[in-house]
């Protein structure tokens, strides 16, 4: 079956494919680690996990590179502020970040180097363009001349003026000083002078003290683990430009080989119609979800039920049918396994290490959509009507059909939690049920913030709530017995 993804560069969709005999290689722009990431940055990373899970069911042998950004503006500043030495600093955020991977049910990366690591890479790769005349040295640092590289631009389909005024943009934004003697404004920094505001935050190099600029390090690393050219390289759509043009530049320039063959890009996560940001105070993170009461499972599942390459509209409504969404397809697994009979050991074990079956009988419109550029809107409309037109399985029906499922629900990353078919009825307290009838009222009123308000209490209180079309059901939080409450 064809895997077919859209390529940024071509803008087509392209059949997936490596290079015979060799495990394809995928490489995904990492975080920054200077704070928990937050929903925005899991977009991309979990739409980048069901490419890989995807890839996994095909039974492609693959490596699966994502980088960690460890040295950078804000690293070192926050490091100084809180007088710890960089690697100090990251660690704690480094931590946080796998940690919410695992809670996201994100397939860890093959490998995952770190900027810091990799400066001798960095280094020769920055002395390869010098000798190529592609760089030049000015005060301890070293820029890219881009009127060297001819194809400059042709990833983000931008010409030269446009490119020029973003590049000035760019520049501004930063405020470094250094960029200012460059040749031409567009042309980028490969490596920074040291400045006395870099603390102890430095490695010697043949141009003097300083540090790596960002796009070096992706060039660098890339090429240690995957070769001249990447299968597949990945990041949210703002690093298309400049991140991953000057990639292309730096790497095309200094190997002479194409740098990458596939493109994707994952467009932006937004909350409540805006763009997320500090200043507006709606910077999402997966603990701030947490303790309104969602869990990571409906996190992961809001973040991929929209098409990656469309803007995706945060909303706690999302929320609330991510989590019943989940409950039905957690409620439809518990009925195929108690008519099978195996147990849910087994059938974990049957989903991690399955494949795609050959023979579709019940969901091969479901892959189709997954694999046809990563549909999963289509994909979720096809499972759903799968379980609408099919509410109990047959026992003749379930042997085939527990292969696909166990297959579809590895491909969005769902795992299977056992049903409380056990947990005696919770009372529910008089003043818990005012509240939700409070917000109940309040949400038909479309008095949403005030409804959040209520919810927000009953979390507090140990209660869930799930909305469904004409009511809504009361259940303790996960975790929680009456006991507690
Ligand atoms: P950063 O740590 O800022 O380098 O970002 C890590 C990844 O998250 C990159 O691939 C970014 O493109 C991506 N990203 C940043 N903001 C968003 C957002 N609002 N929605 C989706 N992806 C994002
Ligand atoms: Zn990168």
């Amino acid at each position: 079956m064809k895997f077919r993804l859209f390529n940024t560069q071509t803008r087509t969709k392209e059949t997936v494919r490596g290079e015979k005999g060799k495990a394809f290689g995928i490489y995904c722009c990492g975080p920054t680690v200077y704070g928990p990431a937050h929903i925005g940055n899991f977009r991309t990373y979990v739409v980048q996990d069901t490419v890989v899970r995807l890839l996994k069911l095909l039974q492609i042998s693959f490596q699966y590179i994502r980088n960690i950004t460890d040295v950078d503006d804000k690293t070192i500043r926050n490091s100084i502020a809180q007088q710890q030495t960089l690697s100090d600093y990251v660690k704690p955020w480094i931590e946080k970040f796998h940690n919410d991977c695992k809670r996201l049910n994100l397939l860890p990366p093959t490998a995952e180097p770190r900027a810091t690591e990799t400066i001798e890479a960095q280094q020769e790769l920055i002395q390869t363009l010098i000798n190529k005349g592609h760089a030049y040295v000015r005060d301890g640092s070293v820029y890219f001349r881009i009127a060297s590289f001819e194809n400059y631009g042709r990833l983000s389909h931008l010409d030269n003026r446009v490119l020029q005024t973003q590049a000035l943009n760019s520049a501004g934004r930063s405020n470094d000083a250094d960029e200012y003697d460059r040749e031409q404004v567009a042309d980028f920094v490969l490596w920074k002078a040291y400045k006395p505001t870099d603390g102890d935050v430095f490695w010697e190099s043949p141009w003097g003290r300083g540090r790596p600029g960002w796009h070096i390090e992706c060039s660098a690393m890339s090429h240690l683990y995957l070769g001249q050219t990447v299968d597949l390289h990945t990041g949210g759509v703002d690093l298309c430009f400049p991140h991953h043009e000057n990639e292309i530049a730096q790497s095309e320039a200094a190997y002479g080989a194409p740098f990458v063959r596939q493109w994707l890009h994952i467009a932006h996560l937004q909350v409540e119609g805006q763009k997320m940001s500090k200043s507006l105070g709606n910077l999402l993170t997966l603990d701030d979800l947490q303790a309104r009461g969602y869990s990571p499972s409906s996190v992961r599942y809001a973040l991929l039920s929209g098409h990656y390459r469309q803007t995706l509209n945060f909303t706690f409504d999302l929320m609330r049918s991510a989590q019943s969404a989940l409950r039905k397809i957690n409620i439809y697994t518990h009925a195929l396994l108690s008519q099978s009979g195996i147990n849910e050991e087994t059938f974990e074990k049957r989903t991690e290490n399955t494949v795609l079956p050959e023979k579709r009988t019940f969901l091969g419109d479901f892959f189709e959509a997954l694999l046809d550029d990563l549909n999963v809107p289509k994909a979720l409309g096809c499972l759903f009507t799968f379980m609408h037109q099919n509410p109990s399985p047959s026992k003749v029906q379930t042997g085939s059909l527990l292969g696909e499922w166990c297959a579809a629900l590895y491909a969005l990353g769902i795992e299977y939690e056992e049903l409380d078919t056990d947990m005696p009825t919770v009372e529910i307290p008089n003043d818990i049920r005012a509240l939700a009838e409070q917000r109940w009222a309040a949400k038909q009123a479309r008095q949403f913030q005030e409804a959040d308000r209520l919810r927000q209490i009953l979390t507090e209180n140990g209660w869930n709530i799930l909305d469904r079309k004409d009511d809504y059901v009361l259940e303790p939080l996960k975790g929680k017995m009456p006991a507690d409450i």
